[in-house]
């Protein structure tokens, strides 16, 4: 069962595997963003070699791999072609071709986590099923087909409701709120533009979209768990995350919640990634309610933006954890080793926009303050 207490116990196992010969293994992540750019930097700590795959030449990840394969992770032909060369092929995005990693699976190679929670987890709506499925309590949800059944949505979860897109998902980017029956229709819109502005390209998908009823929410937290490939399970200290326009903003390490919510949060968050199958760290997103319930938004599986803090305030980093995690190597202490840590997002712009010399000030100020670090994504614009 899970239980909070043991999966918050660290402790030096014995028969540890020897990290001798780590070097020679090359770990291929699908996507070079923010999350391969640091995974990349924990891997050069401990010399593992990160080969990334991610369509953008100048991408955050591509200068700190060990190579950068130009490529979509998208495409199955390009897929294969880079898995060629991995030993352990591994994510830090989710929306992946899933019927090419479930064949190199099939083919032996290594996949972490495994291609059938990728499958899970990138259909929002399979993954609300999958959940509800293990008991994980969450919102309401119901596939909608047209507005009409979004009106039924509505009629049975009250005003107001989110529509989500199911795929393809990120910083809110995909979602709408339907406060009353008469904003159904153009709610409805809103996803299916941005599918249609942003992802038509990709193509081959169900562009469905599902509800979900409104979560009374005084407090969104998160919790990073770490899944070992003997199963084994660490989870860090529950965090609270701050959205700004659905972009994680602020993050406080530890949330500052009574302990039993706190128990409560890692007890779901375990319970949640229990049910997954697949070696690597996970991020589960919560909601609190006012009457002290968790619920569960949605399971990232990989490292997430709710996890920078543990650089620096954890023993063990997130990064660092994921590789150890899919390499076999013994887990690390999640926990904490100052007594709190706060991230704060800087939203970079391009330079003569407003908020290029906002974000140039703001680094300067942190640059001042003793104990913080500033991490720069050099996103391109
Ligand atoms: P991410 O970048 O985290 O992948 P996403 O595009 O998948 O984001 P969600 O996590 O589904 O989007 O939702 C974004 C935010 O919208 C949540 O963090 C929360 O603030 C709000 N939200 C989502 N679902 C609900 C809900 N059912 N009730 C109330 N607020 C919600
Ligand atoms: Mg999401
Ligand atoms: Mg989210």
């Amino acid at each position: 069962g899970a239980s909070p207490d043991s999966c918050n116990t660290f402790s030096h196992r014995k028969n540890d595997l020897p990290i001798h010969g780590v070097s020679e293994t090359i770990v291929g992540v699908l996507g070079g963003g923010q999350l391969g750019r640091m995974l990349c930097q924990a891997a050069s700590q401990m010399a593992i070699k990160v080969i990334v795959l991610d369509p953008v030449e100048n991408c955050p990840a591509g200068a700190l791999s060990h190579c950068h394969v130009v490529g979509s992770y998208d495409d199955s032909v390009t897929v294969e072609e880079f898995a060629k060369r991995c030993s352990v092929l591994t994510f830090e995005i989710e929306h992946v071709n899933v019927e090419t990693l479930e064949k190199l699976e099939q083919r032996g190679l290594d996949v972490q986590p495994k291609a059938s929670t990728i499958q899970i987890i990138q259909d929002k709506y399979l993954q609300k099923v999958h959940f509800s499925l293990h008991g994980i309590p969450l919102p309401k949800f119901m596939k909608i087909d047209d507005p009409e059944s979004a009106k039924k949505a509505g009629d049975l979860f009250g005003y107001p409701f989110m529509i989500k897109s199911r795929r393809l998902a990120y910083d809110g980017r995909g979602n709408a709120v339907a406060k009353r029956e008469e904003e159904i229709s153009s709610a409805v819109q809103i996803p299916l533009i941005i599918w249609a502005t942003l992802f038509a390209a990709l193509g081959g998908y169900d562009h469905g979209l599902y509800v979900e009823q409104w979560a009374p929410f005084v407090k969104e937290l998160a919790v990073i768990v770490a899944r070992g490939r003997d199963k084994s399970i660490l989870c860090y200290p529950v965090v609270e995350t701050i959205h700004r326009e659905n972009i994680c903003h602020i993050v406080k390490a530890p949330a500052n919640v009574p302990l039993k919510i706190r128990k409560l949060a890692t007890d779901v968050a375990y319970k949640a990634v229990s049910s997954l199958e697949g070696a690597g760290v996970y991020a589960v997103e919560l909601f609190l309610t006012e009457d002290g319930q968790i619920l569960l938004n949605e399971v990232a599986p990989r490292a997430h933006n709710s996890g920078h803090h543990t650089i620096e305030s954890c023993f063990t980093s997130q990064y660092e954890q994921h590789l150890r995690a899919i390499l076999g190597l013994q887990l690390g202490d999640p926990s904490m080793k100052t007594q709190a840590a706060i991230m704060y997002n800087i939203l970079g712009e391009d330079e003569g926009e407003p908020g290029f010399l906002l974000a140039h000030q703001l680094i300067g100020r942190a640059l001042g303050i003793s104990g913080a670090t500033v991490h720069w994504y050099d996103k391109p614009g």
